[in-house]
């Protein structure tokens, strides 16, 4: 993705993992093969793999400058975290925190941290691993936590919710990615509608996760959202009725991705989804029966 300019507002993106995924079976249980065979045409090449048939799939952060202040949207994975329920997360090492200094910026020229939600992929970089203990990795960060959404992991632990075989464990992320935030008085719990600024602000998007939020963006007449994991895959905007298997509350996740992208379609709004892969960006086009994921190639 190349960086995107609104005014004075540049947005870029930092890459931690990037390839084939999940295969949709598995990660959009209530998706079949023959629905995904329908979307095709348009997923290829960049969401699916035409081989494997899996998911393509990215992880990374977004990185916002405003002149003002300097942003980073959800922390990926990280390294060195032991994350046995998803085995190719664990014990990572990836140049995640150099490639940030590559964009000339050094962890204390952060000035935000803002989690779209407290999911192990979301909170990773966080913290570092410093002589055996975690300590933030941005050391003059505010870091933004829905408090909704820190009140349920601080009361709930490693139980992710959904049900059944679709309930997954978060392998001690809000021990070792959010509590040492916490601790070094680093975080602030904000409502869900919280503004950054006049040119950012959150809305609540609850579904996915007790207080997932996404993050609104308006500058020089442009729109963005940075929307999480209210969209895993593009497949979803199709077909916004699939939850993934880490949905926390199902009927509140189809409500909540029903209503964005209706909200969305055919605007100018630009979607920033967090696992979109390469080219990452794109819009909403509805094309009458079911809407699609249109990537802005440039
Ligand atoms: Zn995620």
């Amino acid at each position: 993705m190349k960086p995107l300019q609104f005014g004075d507002i540049t947005v870029e993106r930092l890459v931690e993992l990037e390839g084939p995924g999940f295969h949709p079976a598995f990660f959009l249980p209530d998706s079949t093969p023959e629905d995904i065979e329908l979307e095709r045409d348009w997923l290829l090449p960049h969401f699916l793999d035409q081989e494997s048939g899996r998911m393509i799939q990215s992880v990374h952060s977004y990185v916002v400058r405003t002149g003002q202040h300097t942003i980073l949207v959800d922390t990926c994975i990280g390294n060195e975290k032991d994350r046995p329920s998803t085995p190719p997360w664990n014990m990572l090492q990836t140049p995640w925190l150099d490639d940030l200094g590559a964009m000339g910026l050094a962890p204390e020229d952060i000035d935000f941290v803002m989690c779209t939600h407290l999911h192990v992929d979301h909170v990773g970089w966080n913290t570092r691993l410093v002589d055996g203990r975690w300590v933030p990795t941005f050391p003059n960060a505010k870091y933004l936590f829905h408090k909704q959404e820190y009140e349920y992991w601080a009361a709930h632990g490693d139980d992710m919710g959904g049900t059944g075989s679709s309930a997954g464990s978060s392998d001690g992320c809000f021990e070792d990615s959010v509590l040492p935030v916490m601790e070094a008085g680093q975080a602030v719990l904000v409502h869900g509608d919280h503004a950054i600024d006049d040119n950012l602000w959150l809305d609540p998007t609850p579904g996915h996760s007790p207080g997932h939020v996404c993050l609104n963006l308006s500058a020089a007449g442009q729109r963005a959202v940075f929307s999480g994991d209210l969209l895993h895959h593009a497949v979803q905007v199709a077909r916004p009725e699939w939850n993934s298997r880490f949905c926390w509350d199902g009927e509140m996740s189809r409500d909540t991705r029903r209503k964005f992208v209706a909200d969305h379609a055919d605007r100018d709004s630009l979607i920033l989804a967090a696992h979109f892969p390469t080219p990452v960006v794109g819009r909403i086009v509805d094309n009458g029966e079911r809407c699609r994921f249109a990537p802005r190639d440039d």
